[in-house]
């Protein structure tokens, strides 16, 4: 039974295939990501719409047997074509373009997963070059919650006394939790240690990042980046610390480091 199905979708990736069809990597809000083949010269009219970060309503014949996809039609609503016109904007756009994909999708959470990332792509598509890389570790910061492995920030991971605004929590790489001075162990124990760049044995592993007060008050606020909000412009100690973090927590989830995460 072949059928055509409608979905709100939006374009990862796009590769040529043979002399004038093209490969598509979507996610969807229905299904998570699906793969189509759009065919069609260079006269088609769908050819100008088949490129990364266009976003809107798609169709699409499903041939269970071949199970085989083939794109019909594809009504962009978000064409995003200031994405383009800058290298750090579309450097942050193929991170998150590749996020989603390695991490298929969201794992179930398509809707959310497609809200996030249209999200994340709009701000992109204005943002001057130096807003670029911290959009994008807004967003890793989302997809971790996306995939459920977004550790507590107010609390110590083993004994849960509530770190102080101006305190530093340490990630426990191998555990995915945050500690506090006294259970990361080692040294004279104090919450400023790691904003002085401050060093114990232990943590000197290299097992522990440091988070201090800058970064966790950044990930703690509100969602989209905005130089206006009360202390919203984190530091660039505090940037760092933020995506040593995420990049972290998603290389364990994937098994390996990003390549895109580090081009910006
Ligand atoms: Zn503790």
């Amino acid at each position: 039974m072949v059928r055509t199905c409608t979905y709100s979708a939006l374009i990862l990736r796009a590769r040529s295939s043979g002399e004038s069809n093209r490969d598509l990597w979507f996610l969807t809000a229905e299904e998570g990501i699906l793969r189509a083949t759009l065919f069609g010269g260079p006269k088609s009219r769908l050819r100008a719409y088949a490129a990364p970060f266009h976003q809107g309503t798609l169709w699409i014949y499903h041939d269970p047997v071949r199970d085989s996809r083939k794109v019909t039609d594809f009504d962009v609503t978000a064409w995003r074509p200031g994405i383009r016109e800058r290298y750090e904007r579309s450097a942050a756009a193929s991170a998150v373009a590749e996020t989603i994909l390695t991490a298929h999708g969201g794992g179930g959470e398509w809707t959310r997963a497609l809200d996030l990332a249209g999200r994340a792509l709009d701000t992109l598509e204005r943002a001057d070059e130096g807003l670029c890389p911290e959009i994008l570790i807004r967003f890793l910061w989302d997809w971790t919650d996306v995939l459920g492995c977004r550790p507590e920030l107010i609390r110590c991971g083993s004994c849960a006394c509530e770190a102080p605004a101006d305190g530093v929590l340490w990630y426990v790489r191998r555990e995915g939790i945050l500690l506090c001075p006294a259970c990361a162990g080692g040294g004279p124990e104090t919450w400023e240690a790691g904003n002085r760049g401050g060093r114990s044995p232990r943590r000197d592993s290299g097992d522990y990042l440091p988070l201090g007060p800058g970064a966790r008050r950044w990930l703690l606020s509100a969602d989209t980046p905005d130089p206006s909000r009360p202390g919203g412009v984190p530091d660039a100690v505090s940037l760092a610390q933020a995506k040593a973090l995420v990049t972290d927590i998603l290389a364990g989830l994937f098994g390996r480091p990003l390549g895109t995460w580090d081009e910006l």
